[in-house]
């Protein structure tokens, strides 16, 4: 074992931060090598077989994997296409949505959904998010609904849903479409159905550490809709049905074979994975519960039953969030903020006109928010670390 493989390993259970080097985490936010190691020969046999073919653009695994996450979320269709980001785009062009429309999302999230929705030269509208599920709160849409609206965007952000019977009610009576930024939680599903499935269109990302990651950037559009199938499938495309033949206007937006042929291996295994996620959280909640935690930090409730979360995050709030992270840092242990400034703040929509103070909830989330290590080869000891150093820290800052 070589000196830092060792130092690496104390590391672990140590008790005292001081013991650990501060430049370096004791362990990963998320290590995706274990997952590697188990499914290895299944994906490398997987990669061999595109190369063997030399079929690398969309093709029969493209196809088959659509086909196959269709059957498993339970959504008519699937079109694969080339990021979760293209996947919310080519959704909103597939609506028509463009300039002098409106569309309603969160302020509270990855910039993707709004900025696809300012890429295809619509407005984005914001409406403030729900504190403890740090999803778009459904009570506060309606006030923003003008003539121009055409959809809303929520996002089910850290794997948990939205709540999408108000927002479906909401939108059925003004006759708005629904797109579901479901990039975060694929796998979630909300009263007996999958996420995705609910609204009009669902976006999935691909992208490595989502819950089912590929081996680079990858989307895909579920709907129920066969002319939005076949719309979306030519966007992708250029526009054409038949080659060189162009009817619409579209782009480049295809899936490669590589990234279908390792997302079908990982495909069968994305239930017990998130209940490995789901595992580590509930194993969060009750150590947390143990030392007394509940009053320092807030974590993320076990959502009522209608919910599923697959917690591609577990997101805590803490007053001294800022403190804690470094304390953290230099005791090894790695954290990420998701999100430090909200949507609504950031320069790019500035021209939006948007004052801090606009959406109190998002901007207060974005202070406070604390995203812990989550993923299902997570170890106990890891995860006792975790918490015994919020712990160490509550107790130098004189904390109860
Ligand atoms: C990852 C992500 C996206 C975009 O996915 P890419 O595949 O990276 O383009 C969109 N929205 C949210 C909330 C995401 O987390």
């Amino acid at each position: 074992m070589s000196p830092s493989a060792q130092s690496k390993e104390s590391a672990v259970p140590a008790a005292s931060p001081a013991s650990a080097d501060p430049s370096k985490p004791a362990f990963d936010f998320l290590d995706l090598r274990a997952q590697f190691a188990s499914i290895r020969e299944e994906v490398m046999a997987a990669v061999t077989r595109v190369f063997e073919s030399q079929h690398f653009i969309l093709g029969s695994e493209v196809k088959l994997l659509e086909e196959e996450v269709a059957a498993k979320l339970g959504a008519r269709f699937a079109v694969g296409c080339a990021s979760g980001t293209d996947a919310l785009i080519l959704s909103l062009m597939a609506a028509g949505i463009g300039p002098g429309d409106e569309v309603i999302t969160t302020p509270f999230s990855f910039i993707a959904a709004a900025g696809s929705i300012a890429h295809v030269g619509a407005k984005p509208v914001f409406v403030d998010i729900d504190l403890v599920t740090f999803n778009i709160n459904p009570a506060l849409i309606a006030a923003a609904i003008t003539p121009r609206t055409r959809a809303i965007m929520p996002v089910h952000l850290f794997g948990l849903p939205a709540d999408l019977d108000p927002i479906l009610e909401i939108a059925k009576a003004k006759g708005l479409l629904v797109i579901e930024d479901a990039t975060q939680a694929i796998g979630s599903h909300y009263n007996d159905r999958f996420i995705g499935t609910i609204g009009d269109f669902g976006c999935f990302s691909f992208f490595p550490s989502k819950n089912l990651g590929g081996a680079g950037d990858g989307g895909l559009i579920t709907t129920n809709d066969p002319a939005t199938a076949e719309r979306l499938r030519m966007l992708r495309g250029h526009g054409s049905k038949k080659k060189y033949y162009h009817d619409i206007l579209g782009t480049n937006s295809r899936l490669d074979a590589l990234q279908a042929a390792v997302l079908r291996v990982k495909l069968p295994h994305l239930d017990s994975w998130a209940a490995g996620r789901q595992n580590r959280a509930e194993r969060y909640r009750k150590l947390f519960e143990e030392r007394g935690l509940t009053s320092f930090i807030t974590s993320p409730p076990q959502p009522p039953a209608k919910f599923h979360h697959v917690y591609n995050q577990f997101t805590i709030r803490v007053l001294l969030r800022d403190d804690l992270r470094e304390s953290l840092r230099t005791a090894g242990i790695p954290t990420e903020i998701y999100y430090p400034l909200c949507l609504h703040l950031q320069r790019a929509f500035r021209y939006l006109g948007y004052e801090p103070g606009a959406l109190p909830v998002a901007e207060k989330a974005s202070q406070e928010v604390l995203s812990l290590p989550v993923f299902p080869e997570l170890k106990d000891a890891q995860q006792d670390l975790v918490v015994q150093s919020i712990a160490a820290f509550r107790t130098m800052r004189g904390g109860a």
